[in-house]
């Protein structure tokens, strides 16, 4: 089978393995459908893992399933997510699934950008959910990114009538667009530079859009607030500077939500003054686990978000290269998917 194995962010190959081999509790999917994430083309992250065979936002049909497995048959359409909880340590009875030893360990094997996928025990039983009829292998791709955003919101403590401040309008943060509108904000203001992406978050419900490359944000919050800023800002972009105006944004007992990563090295300055008799909460999200990957394939089942709305560019995967190229230019796209064929 054929499979894209990335050894560095500029050299991806297309590489022949054997299908894989599964056992009694597991089972093998025919890939479909894969999403490319925009954390795969942050060259510092992946390539600290590479070689690898990457995607994490897998959809395909159950083609083998062993014999000890209970709850699947041949045929199912499925998502299977990369990582899964035990489901009984402390952190997983807490619910803070990511930081479960299980969940760090476990992985598909190879990757979703590969013909065929064998799936752990752990994954099959812990997070593989059967796509319900009206939701499509593209539509699929989307319930690991619209899980993360439906962990983002929950962290940033959204309310019903909230200020919500989207800063970054590539897929994740029209995903944060739609689900905030959604979950009942009152005012959604979107930020980007790219005309294309503000276009599209406006088309997604955003009242207010900015564009950062000639508007000062924070002036068009104060003014659309009234000086009351947000309620809830949610930080895309994993740089220094963009963490610096989404605190900007932020109004009294407000929460900053940094949805991507800096580098290791990276050290942000800030005024613990402001935070402290503002009481702004600084939070983070990483990634999602199992309920939050529910709740996204309900979300999907709705249509409150579709392949249809966000995903705007397909690749077989012989062009995974170019796939990746087009994420990381951040440009006139929103969400790239592989599609086998
Ligand atoms: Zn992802
Ligand atoms: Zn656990």
């Amino acid at each position: 089978m054929k499979v894209a194995r990335l050894y560095s962010f500029r050299d991806i190959r297309i590489e022949e393995i054997p299908i894989p081999q599964i056992g009694a509790e597991e089972a093998l999917v025919e890939m479909k459908a894969c999403g490319i994430c925009t954390g795969e083309v942050m060259p510092w992250y992946i390539e600290r893992k590479a070689p690898l065979v990457p995607g994490h936002e897998p959809a395909g049909v159950l083609v083998k399933v062993g014999p000890g497995v209970q709850e699947f048959r041949e045929g199912d359409r499925v998502f299977v997510h990369h990582h899964t909880p035990c489901f009984q340590c402390h952190h997983c009875r807490r619910g803070d699934f990511v930081h479960c030893a299980t969940w760090k360990r476990s992985r598909l094997d190879p990757g979703g950008l590969a013909e065929y996928v064998r799936v752990p025990e752990e994954n099959l039983r812990g997070d593989t959910l059967k796509l319900p009829e009206g939701v499509s292998f593209e539509d699929g791709t989307l319930v690991e990114p619209t899980g993360c955003v439906v962990k983002s919101l929950r962290r940033a403590g959204l309310q019903n009538g909230d200020v919500v401040v989207v800063i970054g309008l590539g897929i994740m943060g029209q995903l944060h667009v739609l689900l905030a509108r959604h979950y009942g904000a009152r005012l959604v203001i979107g930020a980007d530079k790219v005309s294309y992406r503000l276009r599209k978050a406006s088309e997604f419900g955003a009242d207010v859009v900015v564009d950062g490359s000639r508007e000062n944000l924070t002036e068009r919050i104060r003014e659309a607030t009234d000086g009351a800023m947000a309620n809830v800002v949610i930080v895309g972009p994993g740089t220094l500077a963009a963490m610096e105006t989404g605190l900007a944004c932020a109004g009294r007992g407000g929460t900053v939500l940094f949805f991507g990563p800096t580098p290791p090295e990276d050290v942000l300055s800030l005024r613990p003054h402001d935070l402290y008799f503002s009481e702004v909460s600084l939070v983070s999200s990483y990634s999602c686990g199992p309920r939050d990957t529910r709740e996204a394939l309900n979300l999907i089942a709705q249509r409150i978000v579709s392949a249809e709305k966000v995903v705007t560019h397909r690749f077989p995967l012989e062009n995974t290269a170019e796939a990746f190229r087009l994420t990381a230019k951040a440009g006139d796209s929103l969400k790239a998917i592989v599609v086998f064929e």
